[in-house]
């Protein structure tokens, strides 16, 4: 999973490294269905984090994981 701008709403969106990887794409599809053209999905340091994003994201972590505790 790669997050990525959207020049759209300015907000980092997790999108599937398949999609990203795959130069013949023209748009991308995040896990909050958002889309975007490929050229519009900018690589640089995440700072606004889509919500909703986010937790799909977390859903898709295995447990072990997720719930990990330094104990
Ligand atoms: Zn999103």
């Amino acid at each position: 999973m790669d997050w990525l701008m959207s020049a759209y709403d300015s907000t980092w969106h997790a999108f599937p490294a398949a999609q990203v990887d795959d130069p013949a794409r023209t748009f991308y599809q995040a896990l909050c269905d958002h889309s975007v053209p490929a050229r519009h999905a900018e690589h640089t340091a995440p700072r606004v984090f889509c919500p909703a994003c986010l937790v799909l994201y977390g859903a898709h972590i295995p447990d072990e994981q997720r719930w990990q505790t330094d104990g």
